[in-house]
Order: C-alpha cells, then structure tokens, then sequence
C-alpha cells in the first residue's frame, strides 16, 4: 500500500459523509430497491446480466437478521414481478446470521432459497473472511442439493482454494472465481499480486478444462485477455463462463467489446442506505482502493 492510500484511509474517520457519498455514487445503484431495479435494466440494455447485492453488514444478534431477511424477501418478491429483468441475487450469509449460529443462518437462507426457486433465480453466496470459509462452503453445498441454481465464490489469494475448486466442481457448483478482498494472513493466503494472479489462472483452469461453470470475476485486464485466449484456443463455449465485474469500475472499453462478441458479462450492482458502511468497510479491507477513489473524484466531471 502507498503512503497516500494509508493516509486516506487514516483520515475516513473524519471525511465527511458527503464526501464518501460522492464516492459510493459511482459504485452503488442508490439507497432503493427501485435504484436497484432501474440500474439493472439499464444494464440490460447494453447487454449486461445483473447480480444484485442487499447492501448491509455483518449481523451481531438474530434480531438484526429481520431487516435484511425482509429486504431480500422484498428484492425477490420485486424481481418476480419483473421477469423480464435479466438479474441474479449475491448473498452475504453474516447478514443472515452465520456469525451467530450457522443452522440459525441456514433457516433463514433456506427461506430466500425457496423464494428464489419459486422464480427461478440465480442465487450466489457471496464469499467473505476467512473465519467464515468453511461454514459458507457447506451451506453452499447443503443449498445446491435442494436446488442447483445456487454458486459459490472462490478467492485465488487463500491456499485452500484448489482442494475448494474441485470440491465443488464435483458437484458441479456454479463458481465465481476471484482475487479475494479480505486482508488474510501469509500462513493462509498469498500475498503478492503475482501469485495470486497465478494461482487464479490455475484455479480458473480447473474449472474450464473439466466442463465446470466458471465466472471469472476480476478486472485485471490481464487476467480477461490470459482466460479470453485460453478460452478461444480450447473452444470452450459460452454455455460454460462469463466475465463479472463491480458496477462502476471503469473498464467498459474492454467488456462492451466482450457482450459485443457474444460473450456473458454480468456485473455486481450494491443497493441500500448501508451504502456509507460498506464503503468504508471496502476502503478498510484493501486501502489500494483509495486510490481508485481519489481518481474517480478528480475525473469526476468527465464521467458524471
Ligand atoms: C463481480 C465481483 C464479485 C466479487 N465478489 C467477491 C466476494 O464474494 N468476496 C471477495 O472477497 N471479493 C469479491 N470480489 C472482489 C475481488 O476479490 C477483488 O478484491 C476486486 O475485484 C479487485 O481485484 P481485481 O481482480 O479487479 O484486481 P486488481 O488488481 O485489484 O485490479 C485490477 C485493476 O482494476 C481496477 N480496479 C479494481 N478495483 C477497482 C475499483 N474498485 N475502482 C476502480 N478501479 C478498480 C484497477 O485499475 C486495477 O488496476 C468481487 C469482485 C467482482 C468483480
């Protein structure tokens, strides 16, 4: 991290929200479930799929899992009366309760689960520390059995993700692969930028190379062209992959081309007025992205 990221960071504390605000603008569709709706159409419109993201943080008490258990009924509910929206959900499970009791976690995921299947929604588990890895792994694979239209996130940082990427690929999981946000520690997770990339391509070709559904969800524009090439060299048809990034990173020039050609690309839309926590939160966990932010700020008028 560089001195001016941590500082940055050191200083989010007294930032003004507003500040921060001008900041999440960019990367969250806004603080309703109609903001939600009407970025995804949009998205639609371009050709890319969605994957909405309730925004909210980790659940300390089980009475804290009312409001988001009711926001995701309410986005499910919403999204059976758009079919033809073209949107998937992504699911924490510490808002659902997995810090507190994982079978408590697991009633309440199973509700979401069986009013996802009700209209045949694709329903993701997000993948978040590592003191969590395990216990999400296993709800995954418990949800997959009821109902298959369920994926799972594999982080290429930790060293325990190729024993996970063909773990699940037995059972033939949807996974989304990527780098990995969390600060883990060098006993449990590679450090360097290098090895990580490495070990994603790896685990990526776990996936491709044995008929498994992958999402390859970076913006590392060397990672897309590595996978785009591998892809086309191998055949491997779009029935098995698609690219997935974070609304508002600002790589459209290399994904218009990609939905252009055919490919699938889907893209993470957050909505909800936890929008301020998340941001900090994100900011915390990998300060490099102070410097996205400081970027975005000042280009601000030419992007807005
Ligand atoms: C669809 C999707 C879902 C994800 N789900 C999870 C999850 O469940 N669990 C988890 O731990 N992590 C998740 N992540 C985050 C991921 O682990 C990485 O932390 C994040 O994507 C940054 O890594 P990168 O692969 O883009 O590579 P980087 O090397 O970090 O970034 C590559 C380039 O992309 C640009 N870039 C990256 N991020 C930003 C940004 N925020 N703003 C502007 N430019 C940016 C920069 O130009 C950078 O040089 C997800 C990412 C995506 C795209």
């Amino acid at each position: 991290m560089n001195w001016l990221n941590k500082l940055i960071v050191g200083l989010m504390p007294i930032a003004p929200k507003f500040l921060i605000g001008q900041v999440a603008k960019r990367y969250i569709a806004g603080e309703e479930l109609e903001d939600g709706i009407q970025r995804v159409y949009k998205l639609n419109d371009h050709g890319f799929l969605g994957t909405m993201d309730v925004l909210g943080e980790s659940i300390t008490d089980k009475a804290g899992t009312e409001k988001p258990m009711r926001l995701y009924k309410n986005l499910i509910r919403e999204l059976g009366e758009h079919p033809d929206l073209r949107t998937g959900i992504s699911v924490k499970l510490t808002q659902l309760g997995l810090n507190i009791d994982k079978e408590f976690c697991w009633e309440n995921f199973k509700e979401i689960l069986e009013m996802g299947q009700e209209i045949d929604l694709l329903i993701r588990i997000d993948m978040e520390d590592s003191s969590v890895t395990e216990d999400t792994l296993q709800i995954v694979e418990r949800a997959h059995e009821i109902y298959p239209k369920v994926g799972a996130v594999i982080q290429a940082y930790l060293h325990r993700s190729e024993e996970d990427m063909h773990r699940l690929l037995e059972q033939d999981i949807n996974v989304r692969l990527c780098k990995g946000i969390y600060k883990e520690s060098a006993s449990i997770a590679y450090q360097s930028k290098e090895e990580v990339r490495e070990n994603f391509i790896k685990l990526g070709k776990i996936y491709l190379a044995n008929g498994g559904y992958l999402g390859i969800a970076t913006h590392d524009e060397y990672l897309i062209d590595h996978f785009r090439t591998y892809i086309e060299n191998k055949g491997i048809t779009t029935d098995n992959y698609e690219y997935q990034a974070l609304l508002g990173v600002p790589i459209e020039h290399i994904l218009q081309p990609l939905v252009d050609d055919g490919k699938t690309v889907r893209i993470y839309v957050p909505f909800g007025e936890d929008w301020y926590a998340y941001s900090s939160r994100r900011l915390k966990e990998n300060p490099d992205i102070a410097g996205y932010v400081i970027k975005d700020f000042f280009k601000r008028d030419k992007l807005s």
